[in-house]
């Protein structure tokens, strides 16, 4: 559901987020009574505006390096910019990556700084913010940290090596996520994991058939 066009960039708000949201905020009320669904509701709210301005960060600096950016999509798990093509220039990789968790600093650091102050909500807002810089920060594909790592990687590699290293990386990131997950009892860490697991196995197999083409590096296989 389109929701409304920054900059030509539309803003699409996936229907799961909307039930998930709604399902929260209806389950607090029959749970806690308004006030605290009407917390929940004020808290998802900042969730989808820290979301939404972390995917915009990573769209405009994709502009700046002349790549567009198709549209953003907003999944309760977290945010898609879906822009027009990769970077070519490692560089250009890294700055649009971590352009996301840049803007989650930025949101972070005046929360901080209320929370101490005792503004309501702030201490909730700051605590996410870390926590989404912090996860986008770690280097699993397809998650910033892991486009930062793959362009690091690049420098020394080529392109094609540097993601298999960093998809690599990914698994190693995806079955730490399952275990500790299991081991807390903690089934969002282990589903991030099984996640994690299945976009690494996507993007692996695209890479496979784009090289299976290639007789530079002919028939690679994990
Ligand atoms: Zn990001």
């Amino acid at each position: 559901m389109r929701i409304f066009t920054y900059r030509n960039i539309p803003i699409i708000l996936h229907p799961s987020f909307i039930i998930l949201a709604v399902g929260f905020v209806v389950v607090s009320g029959i749970l806690h009574g308004p006030a605290i669904a009407a917390i929940s509701g004020l808290l998802g709210a900042l969730l989808f505006g820290s979301v939404l301005l972390h995917e915009l960060g990573h769209a405009l600096v994709a502009k700046h390096y002349n790549i567009d950016t198709h549209s953003i999509v907003l999944l309760p798990i977290g945010g898609m910019a879906m822009i027009s093509k990769e970077p070519d220039e490692p560089r250009a990789e890294i700055y649009i990556a971590l352009a996301g968790p840049a803007v989650n600093v930025v949101i972070f650091l005046p929360c901080a700084v209320a929370a101490y102050l005792g503004i309501p909500l702030a201490y909730e807002l700051a605590v996410l913010n870390l926590a989404m810089g912090i996860f986008n920060l770690l280097p699993a594909f397809p998650m910033d940290g892991g486009r930062v790592l793959r362009a690091c990687l690049s420098l020394k590699y080529g392109r094609v090596e540097a993601t298999y290293r960093s998809l690599k990386v990914s698994t190693v990131f995806a079955w730490i996520f399952i275990v500790l997950g299991l081991f807390w009892g903690l089934i969002g860490v282990t589903l991030v994991g099984i996640f994690l697991i299945y976009m690494t196995s996507q993007h692996r197999q695209q890479l496979d058939d784009m090289t299976s083409h290639n007789s530079h590096r002919p028939n690679r296989r994990e």
